[in-house]
């Protein structure tokens, strides 16, 4: 079975920053989606944001299609596309800490980023920080990642509700960015994908309007993607809007024209 992945990505400054510093990247060629939510003054979290966005794009689009030698250490647990995707987003970090050598100016910009790279029937997942991945499954909507900050260590050993967490005066503060540490912890997960599938990938300014349950609702609406996507905005703006906002939604279906061509 080959599936047809159809992608739609939108991202706003929303009501009360001066500077959009989020930053996503829909590649349909290699099926590669990526979100990621820069930080640091001086709107120097645009430049991070983009730097770890193309430095992903550019690395996979110049290893997926090649049957080279791997040149890292490989991960023997991970498909050969997961650990594409994890040596990216390293490569990213690389990129971001270079920039920051190079220009001092721009010390302590950071970013978040989500990743999904498919290949076959298979989804690699990778992100670091509190920028998530979501997958919508037969009505069902299911949280693919954990937010790399503090509240939510907090809600892992049991000191904080995840009510409480949301509200906490600490939310903001994310425990592993790109830029930050010398080094950085990537988490690859790896998923069967289905058709019917929908994932969805976003910036905390969106999890930060909406509640699991709102998303879940207007991604199982029907609606086309684009419409979906407008919807996750405006509704995250009409909510007060404190962030930027970014989302890419894309949905996996069946490729029927090429099965119908088989049984020609
Ligand atoms: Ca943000």
């Amino acid at each position: 079975m080959s599936l047809r992945v159809k992608a739609c990505g939108l991202s706003d400054v929303g009501l009360t920053r001066a500077h959009n510093e989020d930053y996503f990247e829909i590649d349909p060629m290699h099926r590669l989606y990526v979100v990621a939510d820069g930080m640091g003054g001086h709107s120097h979290g645009e430049v991070a944001s983009r730097i770890a966005v193309d430095t992903i794009r550019d690395f996979i689009a110049k290893t997926a299609d090649k049957d080279t030698t791997w040149p890292f250490g490989m991960d023997a647990r991970l498909e050969r596309h997961s650990n594409l995707l994890k040596m990216a987003v390293r490569k990213a970090h690389d990129h971001v800490l270079r920039e920051i050598t190079r220009d001092g100016s721009l010390y302590g910009m950071g970013t978040t980023v989500v990743g999904l790279l498919l290949a076959g029937q298979t989804a690699a997942v990778a992100h670091v920080g509190d920028s998530r991945a979501y997958r919508l499954r037969g009505g069902r909507l299911e949280q693919l990642t954990q937010d790399h900050t503090w509240v939510n260590e907090q809600v892992v050993a049991g000191f904080l509700s995840k009510e409480q967490a949301r509200s906490h005066p600490l939310k903001n503060v994310v425990t592993r960015a790109l830029g930050g540490e010398s080094d950085v912890l990537v988490d690859v997960r790896e998923l069967e994908v289905q058709s019917g599938d929908l994932f969805l990938l976003c910036s905390d300014g969106l999890t930060g309007m909406l509640s699991d349950a709102d998303i879940r609702d207007r991604l199982a609406s029907g609606r086309s993607l684009h419409e979906i996507c407008r919807t996750l905005i405006t509704d995250s703006n009409a909510r007060g809007g404190i962030d930027n906002v970014t989302v890419v939604l894309l949905s996996v279906e069946e490729d029927q024209e090429e099965e119908g061509e088989a049984t020609r």
